[in-house]
């Protein structure tokens, strides 16, 4: 089919990218599993190693499994063009790595995944880059973070976990105004809830292990291009915009246009750092990503069921979800993501740390893992696992504090989930 601004979401995320396989006719995309492809003659070589002709060298860097995946997830959040790599944490730094040198430094928003709290706040060091964390809630502060050395912005959508939505348009607006590309991290709410380029973001990055596959199967990220920033407006950006000595000195922006970072993603990116994703992984997201919006639908029903649910009961303290009129966050719902707020909340259980610690070994069709985004419900008490080792003031400024519990609710029956809980609530607390 042809794709086209015409065909809803849930004909898009069937059919965006895919074709029946032109050798076969198979009507499912196969799994390509090889590392090379034959060139017809050393003339189509060559232009392909120049970038002259798109076609397929060499698995590391494209893969035709791969490419309808990058095309799906580019489609269903507006981009023109997206690169997918081996995980999330690969496609952060792989959004990152056109952009900075030794010395540059990213804004991020101080609420963010531990995971990527951790890699930018040290890992990155490695590289000679740096991030500075600031409340996104204060714009005046973001501003003032913003230096000659900054070359992006960073935040998510909805942020895991503490039910807290961001204001992208308001950031889009001072990060245009710094003449810096925003990235955002919408792996939480997905394009079903939120397309953060129609809020003003440059690239969107996801891990696409978690809601985009939704089963809990193998892990990926992806990064998408609005392809609407001018790379060439300053000189913050010599690897888009100057001849690329990593690429015999071509200029990725003058050359592709709008499509120059998704090309420096493939070609220098993917090439030299290798953090490639698999044609059998790219299979599992693909066959995910069909059902996204219906999976998404009910992610957002039975969170809100429960967790308004949860709120009301005299076992729990409070309950984080930017879908609870009581939260904070609750008018952007309708302004970010106006299909739901998510399947991840918090609650906090009277007991404290002892409390939790009961609950999570008393449930039965919960899980208790660290992850998210799964069709089953999961559950993770972050202050006994990955917020072990930070004190307890620290734990509570991340949202995570010892009496506190995440959920990631699946799209089982919501009474079954509830019955669980009430259940190990009365276990926890007796
Ligand atoms: C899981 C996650 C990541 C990291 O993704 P991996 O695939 O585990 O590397 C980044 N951001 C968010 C919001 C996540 O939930």
């Amino acid at each position: 089919m042809t794709d086209g601004p015409t065909y809803g979401f849930d004909t898009l995320q069937i059919h965006a990218g895919a074709r029946p396989d032109p050798a076969t006719g198979a009507r499912q995309t196969p799994i390509y599993q090889t590392t090379a492809y034959v060139f017809r003659d050393a003339d189509h070589a060559a232009a392909l190693f120049n970038l002259q002709e798109v076609g397929f060298i060499y698995s590391r860097l494209t893969n035709p499994t791969v490419a309808v995946l990058q095309e799906r997830v580019a489609t269903l959040e507006g981009g023109v063009g997206a690169v997918c790599c081996s995980s999330g944490h690969a496609a952060q730094i792989m959004a990152l790595f056109p952009l900075m040198e030794p010395g540059r430094n990213v804004v991020a928003s101080t609420r963010l995944y531990g995971g990527t709290v951790t890699q930018f706040s040290q890992t990155i060091k490695r590289f000679g880059w740096s991030a500075k964390f600031v409340d996104f809630d204060d714009l005046d502060a973001v501003k003032a973070a913003i230096d000659d050395d900054t070359r992006a912005v960073f935040c998510e959508s909805i942020a895991n976990p503490g039910g807290y939505i961001t204001d992208l348009d308001a950031v889009a607006k001072v990060a245009d105004a710094a003449g810096l590309p925003l990235i955002v991290d919408n792996t939480s709410a997905t394009p079903y809830l939120c397309r953060p380029i129609d809020h003003g973001a440059t690239l969107v990055v996801h891990s696409t292990t978690k809601y985009l596959t939704g089963n809990g199967t193998v892990t990926g990220g992806c990064i998408v291009d609005s392809g609407t920033f001018d790379w060439s407006a300053s000189d913050k950006f010599p690897s888009l915009s100057q001849p690329e000595p990593a690429y015999h000195g071509l200029k990725f922006h003058e050359t592709f246009g709008p499509l120059a970072f998704t090309f420096h993603g493939i070609a220098i990116g993917l090439r030299d750092l290798g953090m490639t994703m698999n044609p059998q992984a790219a299979h599992y997201t693909l066959m995910g990503i069909e059902t996204l919006s219906l999976r998404m639908q009910r992610h957002v029903e039975n969170a809100r069921k429960i967790a308004d649910w949860l709120e009301k009961d005299d076992r729990v303290e409070y309950v984080t979800y930017a879908g609870l009129p009581s939260s904070p966050y609750h008018d952007r719902v309708a302004k970010i993501c106006p299909r739901g707020a998510g399947g991840l909340f918090t609650f906090a259980v009277k007991g404290g740390y002892d409390a939790c610690v009961k609950l999570v070994n008393a449930l039965e069709i919960f899980s208790h893992v660290a992850n998210l985004g799964d069709a089953r419900s999961l559950i993770i008490h972050s202050a006994s696992t990955t917020h072990r080792q930070l004190t307890p003031e620290q734990q509570e400024a991340a949202g995570a504090g010892p009496g506190v519990v995440r959920v990631s609710i699946g799209i089982e029956d919501a009474d079954d989930l509830i019955e669980d809980l009430n259940r190990a609530l009365n276990a926890a607390t007796k």
